[in-house]
């Protein structure tokens, strides 16, 4: 099989998942015209992207997830099944080709998911110690796959993902009742960690997981706190959410879409817990326990906290500055560069700093005991 034909074999199958950096773009296509970009995703990798192969070695499933393009028994879903070694010639030959650089590699439910691990694992172990390839590969953990078989994952991959699809066990029957949350989904994350942390540095391969956000009924506050246990307990690299849309022949045919915007939400929520030091109870959930669609959760959290008591900016620490609405990490150390040098007394200086977003900043701040003022331009 070369890689053309892997790619028309593949066609429209995997753009469900969120691998990449930013699965807010990537964009189901309806139409079935053949398009390379449906089975590829970027990823960061320094200071640009990479493009990576999104592949299944089977789209067939014997599991009946609500939401689930691939669910057993919906008769639109063509179903095709690839060979470790066609899996793993076929794109060798698109790597060959510098159509891609990286694979992620997931597969459909069939005789359970340890027999399901294995044909991932022998793909990846291929393309290791057959093609000697070097490069990206992501392997996909299956609901019930046993203990070795993640750690074998995990010599084999720079990055391995478990989906939990839901918040929490009682969601999760809601949307996916032929799923365990704790023993087939969460215990293999946790063991990720645990490997991470018993090999000494042998074992370094990242975890992710998703959650598809609505159609289980849960709230903004159930995800964000499973959010920061992932973040905190399993160090998880990414959480990907993805937004609820029907597919037909399913339960959920008739189920309404999730909003985008509620999704963008969470991500930005979740990068607070991640990179910013929130903590969980500080993020600005309203009565219904979701986080306000009209505001980013940074600036609803500094309207209720910063606007009264604005921030210093000559004297505050990164971790103050970076809560600051148009300061991230980054315009948090140009501010502390920049004023072991002189005050920072107006805008202009903060922009002068290489604070990009310093008129964000500006109901939130102090400079030198006063609130700053845009200045009117003459010219
Ligand atoms: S196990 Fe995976 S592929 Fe199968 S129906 Fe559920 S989500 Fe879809």
């Amino acid at each position: 099989m070369d890689g053309h034909d892997l790619l028309e074999a593949m066609r429209g199958m995997t753009q469900f998942e969120s691998v990449g950096d930013a699965p807010q773009h990537e964009n189901p296509r309806r139409s079935k015209e053949f398009n390379l970009s449906d089975c590829i995703t970027h990823v960061s990798a320094g200071n640009r992207k990479m493009p990576v192969l999104k592949a299944m070695n089977t789209t067939a499933c014997e599991r009946n997830c609500f939401y689930c393009p691939f669910r057993a028994g919906r008769s639109s879903m063509r179903r095709v099944t690839f060979s470790p070694d066609d899996m793993a010639h076929g794109f060798m030959a698109l790597y060959r080709a510098g159509a891609v650089e990286g694979i992620f590699l997931s597969s459909g439910v069939i005789r359970g998911g340890v027999s399901s691990q294995d044909p991932i694992l022998d793909t990846g172990a291929i393309l290791r110690e057959q093609y000697g390839f070097r490069g990206y590969i992501h392997l996909k953990i299956m609901p019930g796959a046993e203990a070795d078989q993640v750690q074998r994952a995990m010599q084999l991959a720079d990055r391995v993902s478990s989906n939990l699809e839901a918040p929490n066990a009682p969601r999760l029957e809601k949307i996916a009742p032929g799923k365990q949350f704790e023993n087939e989904l969460l215990r293999p994350l946790k063991w990720v960690e645990q490997f991470r942390q018993s090999s000494e540095g042998r074992l370094r391969a990242s975890s992710t997981t998703e959650l598809v956000v609505g159609p289980a009924g849960e709230n903004d506050l159930e995800i964000l706190n499973t959010t920061d246990y992932l973040y905190r307990e399993l160090r998880l690299a990414r959480v990907y959410y993805s937004a609820f849309h029907p597919v037909s022949e399913t339960p959920l045919d008739n189920y309404p879409a999730t909003d985008d915007i509620r999704r963008i939400r969470l991500y930005q929520a979740s990068f607070l817990l991640r990179d910013y030091g929130f903590d969980l109870e500080e993020l600005p959930f309203i009565d219904n326990g979701n986080l306000p669609k009209d505001t980013d959760p940074k600036r609803a959290w500094a309207d209720a906290s910063l606007i009264h008591a604005p921030l210093e900016l000559n004297t505050a620490a990164q971790r103050e500055l970076m809560r600051v609405p148009g300061i991230g990490a980054k315009g948090a150390a140009r501010i502390i560069a920049a004023r072991r040098k002189a005050k920072l007394r107006s805008l202009d200086d903060l922009r002068a700093a290489g604070v990009v977003n310093a008129r964000r900043a500006a109901p939130y701040v102090l400079m030198d005991g006063q609130r700053p003022v845009e200045q009117p331009r003459l010219f």
